[in-house]
């Protein structure tokens, strides 16, 4: 969908030669994948800020990937916006992204969340859920722990295929090793209550209902529910208690949004400027708060009632940037082990 404002840019941009100029200090294109109740505060006050008009392009990361490398050198896009370290990692990959050199993010996002060609802005974390009818506590305390037998028909997760279980997949081979990563695999499929289907809700859902014993989704999905006040989302949330895994070894598996200049930006000095006013104080709050996920900068206050009642968690250190390095072998491994 072509917001009618980027529409108009792009006719004033092909018509009017040095309209181009001019356009470039007071105004950004932005393809973005993720869509939030508080987007319109998020750009709304950059623009007051800085007199930066945005234009937005909201789609799948797919489709925008593709219309990126469609648009090739022509394209409009300053900045591309999405979920998921492996999907931005694939987008690096693709060699889209120019490298970014800001004193001000370095400072304000941690080395660990930062990539060579782009930055995290929120993250978000793959917890445990699991029904205390069907599942003891201490078999639902560790990602380790959901391939032993003991759960056997007792678990659902989303497809293998799913990015979120591939980046998952990605840093266990990192802190495992691929042959233990394998073996798990295996062991995780061996396990399954049902065939993988369904989003990341739906096996909270179906861990609420019994179908399932135990489950792993990201946390902003669970903290909607617990945010919910539709009787029948907090007889969901009633009915299964979460977990962070692995808080005796590395930590609960982190993932992220996160956002990188194009190479081919035609307004590069307004993209950086948007780049770091991601990471302030406010566009933090709204940024982080839009889909119940964390700030990345440490400072920035959260005030969202469900994660403050998932309380304080370990979460693995690994770079962010280095998931990506282990995401195709994941993705082989989850293959090889049925896991689809
Ligand atoms: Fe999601």
């Amino acid at each position: 969908m072509i917001k009618k404002a980027l529409a108009t840019a792009l006719l004033a941009g092909f018509g009017l030669q040095g309209t181009v100029s001019l356009a470039a200090d007071n105004e950004i294109n932005i393809y973005s994948a993720r869509h939030y109740q508080t987007d319109e505060a998020l750009y709304g006050t950059f623009t007051k800020l800085t007199g930066i008009k945005v234009n937005r392009i909201e789609a799948k990361e797919d489709e925008l990937l593709e219309r990126i490398r469609n648009e090739g050198a022509n394209s409009p896009a300053d900045l591309f916006i999405t979920v998921d370290a492996s999907r931005l990692a694939y987008a690096d990959q693709m060699g889209i992204f120019a490298p970014v050199k800001s004193a001000l993010l370095e400072e304000r996002i941690p080395a660990h969340l930062r990539a060579e060609n782009w930055f995290s802005y929120s993250t978000r974390a793959r917890v445990i859920v699991y029904n205390k009818d069907l599942v003891k506590a201490e078999q639902a305390q560790t990602y380790e722990g959901l391939a032993d037998p003991g759960l056997k028909g007792k678990l659902c997760t989303r497809s293998g295929s799913h990015p979120y279980n591939l980046s998952l997949g990605a840093a266990m081979i990192q802190h495992n090793g691929a042959e233990k990563t394998e073996e798990w695999a295996k062991g995780v499929v061996a396990n399954f209550a049902r065939a993988p289907k369904g989003g990341d809700t739906d096996q909270i859902k179906a861990v609420a209902a019994g179908e399932c014993g135990v489950a792993i989704a990201n946390s902003y999905y669970l903290a909607r529910l617990m945010n919910s006040s539709k009787p029948e989302d907090q007889a969901v949330v009633a009915n299964v208690v979460a977990v962070w895994p692995n808080q005796q070894s590395w930590g609960t598996h982190i993932n992220v949004s996160g956002a990188g200049m194009l190479k081919t930006a035609p307004n590069k000095g307004a993209a950086v400027k948007f780049l770091e006013y991601l990471a302030s104080d406010e566009a933090q709050a709204y940024f982080a708060n839009g889909n119940n996920e964390w700030p990345v900068v440490a400072s920035v206050k959260v005030s969202n009632p469900a994660l403050e009642k998932l309380g304080p968690f370990k979460a693995d250190t690994l770079s962010i940037g280095k998931l990506a390095d282990t995401v195709s072998e994941a993705q082989r491994i989850f293959d090889r082990a049925g896991y689809r």
